[in-house]
C-alpha cells in the first residue's frame, strides 16, 4: 500500500512554528505512524502571515462563533485567519487527504474543547480552533483527531482504522467506477463494519444488494457516507465479541469440542476485558490459515492496519 496522506498541525512534526518559537514534537506521530503516512503540514498562524515568535492568542466571545484575539495588544485576527483558512481548505482538496491530526488546545488548530473567554475573562471549554472548524466543515467525512486524544488506545485504534479504510476506499475510487469493485470492497469490510455498528452493517448490506437499481455515482456517494459514519461509531468488547463468535461459526465442522471450548473462553475473557483483542484475533487467524477459510481470509477485520502499530494490544 502507498503511504496514506494526512494533514497535520506543523508544530507536531517538531517544526519551530509556535508563538514562542518552540514546537510540540510527537514521537508516535513522526517515528511510528510516520512510517505509513505522508504528512501535509499546516500551521494556520504562520501561513496566514504571522511571524515567529508572535504574541499569543485566544478565542473570546460566543463559543459558537468566537473571535481570535491577541492577549496583550488585543488585536483581532479573526478576519485574517478566516479568509486564509477558507482559501487554504480549497487548496487542500488536491492533496487527497485521508484525515487530519490537529494540535490540541490551540485557538487556531484545536478540534474540540478549546477555551473561549467571556467579557469577564472567564473561560468555557466549548470552542473549536478557527482553522479546525473551517477544515471540518469543508471535509465533514474526513477522520480527524488531535494528538492528545490519540494517547487514548481506543481512540487511536479507531482513528488509524478509519484512515486505513479510507485509503482502501480511495484506491477503489482511483479505479474505473464499477459495481463489482464496490461489492468486493464491501465484502472484505463486512466484519469490520459489523464490529462498529450492526445497524450500519444491515443498511449497507441492503444498499449493496440493490446496487444494480442505483445510479453508479449515487451508489458510490451513499456508500462512502455510510461507511465513514459506521466507522465513526466506536467498537466495544461486546460488539467485537459478537464478531469473533460469528467467525467461530465458520469452523463448526473443523474444530473439536475442546478447541471450541477454548476459543469461547478466550472470547469471553476478552469480552470481560481480562485480555486484549489481539489474543482472540490471533487464535482465529491461526484457524483461518490452518483451514484456509476463503471468506475469512479476505476479511479486513483480521488485519485492518499493520501489526507493528500494536494497536490491538491495548484495546
Ligand atoms: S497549534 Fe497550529 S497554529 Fe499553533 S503552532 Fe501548531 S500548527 Fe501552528
Amino acid at each position: 500500500m502507498e503511504k496514506i496522506t494526512l494533514g497535520i498541525s506543523t508544530c507536531l512534526l517538531g517544526e519551530n512554528v509556535r508563538y514562542d518559537g518552540g514546537h510540540k514534537l510527537d514521537r508516535f506521530l513522526t517515528d511510528t505512524l510516520g512510517q505509513y503516512v505522508e504528512y501535509v503540514p499546516v500551521c494556520p498562524e504562520v501561513e496566514c502571515g504571522l511571524p515567529i515568535p508572535r504574541e499569543s492568542m485566544h478565542l473570546e466571545g460566543d463559543p459558537e462563533s468566537p473571535r481570535l484575539v491577541t492577549l496583550r495588544t488585543k488585536q483581532d485576527m479573526t478576519e485574517r485567519m478566516v479568509s486564509w483558512a477558507r482559501k487554504h481548505v480549497v487548496e487542500l482538496e488536491k492533496e487527497g487527504l485521508c484525515g487530519f491530526i490537529f494540535k490540541s488546545d490551540s485557538p487556531s488548530s484545536g478540534m474540540e474543547r478549546i477555551r473561549v473567554y467571556n467579557e469577564k475573562g472567564m473561560p468555557v471549554k466549548k470552542g473549536v480552533g478557527m482553522f479546525a472548524r473551517i477544515f471540518m466543515e469543508h471535509f465533514p467525512l474526513l477522520p480527524v483527531e488531535d494528538e492528545g486524544r490519540l494517547h487514548d488506545p481506543k481512540l487511536r485504534e479507531n482513528f488509524i482504522e478509519r484512515i486505513f479504510t479510507l485509503k482502501r476506499w480511495r484506491e477503489v475510487l482511483a479505479k474505473k467506477e464499477s459495481r463489482g469493485n464496490l461489492v468486493d470492497l464491501h465484502t472484505q469490510h463486512k466484519l469490520l463494519i459489523l464490529s462498529h455498528s450492526p445497524k450500519h452493517y444491515q443498511i449497507m448490506g441492503k444498499l449493496v444488494a440493490k446496487a444494480k437499481e442505483i445510479r453508479l455515482k449515487e451508489l458510490y456517494q451513499q456508500y462512502q457516507t455510510i461507511l465513514m459514519e459506521a466507522l465513526l461509531l466506536k467498537t466495544t468488547p461486546k460488539k467485537n465479541a459478537n464478531v469473533l463468535q460469528h467467525m467461530m461459526g465458520y469452523f463448526r465442522e473443523q474444530l473439536s469440542a475442546d478447541e471450541k471450548k477454548e476459543l469461547l473462553e478466550v472470547i469471553d475473557h476478552y469480552r470481560q476485558e481480562y485480555i486484549p483483542l489481539v489474543v482472540p484475533v490471533t487464535l482465529i487467524q491461526h484457524y483461518v490459515r490452518k483451514y484456509d477459510q476463503p471468506y475469512l481470509k479476505e476479511q479486513v477485520y483480521l488485519h485492518p492496519h499493520p501489526l507493528e502499530l500494536q494497536l490491538r494490544n491495548h484495546v
